[in-house]
């Protein structure tokens, strides 16, 4: 999906969220994880919140979750989104547990439903940038 002209803001990858980005371009869902007592870190941070160790490493996850919430959006907050609208956000539930802020695609939002099962979908939305989005499992 490289060749179409993609408008809307693109995240760009700091050193804390370069390895997910990475991870995304090949088509795998990267997570950080305490080494120490093996607590997920979403979003990424310094210390682990439960032990507080500094020591962490990057996992690959399954892709696979659950829809847990969602909404549609039909304001326009910014220009960009002007042909996007309406368009829906979502709050996916990984099988891992960690919860992350998407979009679910290959999908009506009329057909959106809490709980439905969901998996990871890596849309190349520029050649430096790949994100992650989910569509229903089976789609
Ligand atoms: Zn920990």
């Amino acid at each position: 999906m490289t060749d179409r002209e993609y408008k809307l803001p693109v995240p760009v990858a700091d050193d804390e969220s370069e390895p997910f980005y990475r991870g995304a371009k090949e088509r795998k869902l990267m997570l950080l994880r305490c080494s120490s007592c093996g607590t997920w870190r979403m979003p990424g941070r310094d210390r682990c919140v439960d032990c507080w160790s500094e020591e962490s490493e990057w996992v690959q996850a399954s892709g696979r979750g659950k829809l847990y919430s969602f909404g549609i959006m039909h304001q326009q907050y910014h220009p960009a989104f002007a042909d996007a609208i309406p368009y829906n956000y979502a709050y996916v539930e990984l099988d891992e547990g960690p919860r992350l802020i998407t979009n679910i695609v290959g999908c009506p939002n009329e057909a959106l439903r809490v709980d439905m099962p969901v998996e990871a979908v890596y849309d190349d939305v520029s050649a430096e940038t790949t994100l992650v989005r989910f569509r229903p499992v089976g789609a």
